[in-house]
């Protein structure tokens, strides 16, 4: 796959991030995973902040890409409808936010 930052040369570096129930993969070609980790911003999001100016904007929070970018946290679940673009861009996993389509508690009958 292309690096995620430059979008041109072919990405031969992983980083991963976890934290706050996160799992983060980004794939950087070797020149810019440099420049990433010796920039002194995190590499998740010097990459967001790139994104972030698709300008997208949850109709139902208000919260916006470059927020969104920033904290890495969606305000609703309308947002990740909102902001796929973005997320479909990282390989980001929000862990135990699997939602199951479950029976209905005292239903089947
Ligand atoms: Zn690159
Ligand atoms: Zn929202």
């Amino acid at each position: 796959m292309k690096c995620q930052y430059c979008g041109e040369r072919e990405a031969t570096l992983q980083y991963s991030k976890q934290g706050n129930g996160q799992h983060i993969i980004l794939h950087f070609c070797a020149p810019c995973y440099e420049k990433l980790i010796s920039g002194g911003v995190p590499p998740e999001v010097a990459v967001f902040e790139k994104l972030a100016k698709i300008g997208k904007e949850c109709k139902v929070c208000g919260t916006t890409a470059s927020e969104f970018t920033s904290t890495l946290f969606l305000g609703c679940s309308e947002c990740y409808y909102e902001m796929r673009d973005i997320v479909n861009k990282v390989i980001y996993k929000l862990q135990g936010a699997t939602t199951h389509k479950g029976k209905r508690p005292g239903g089947e009958k």
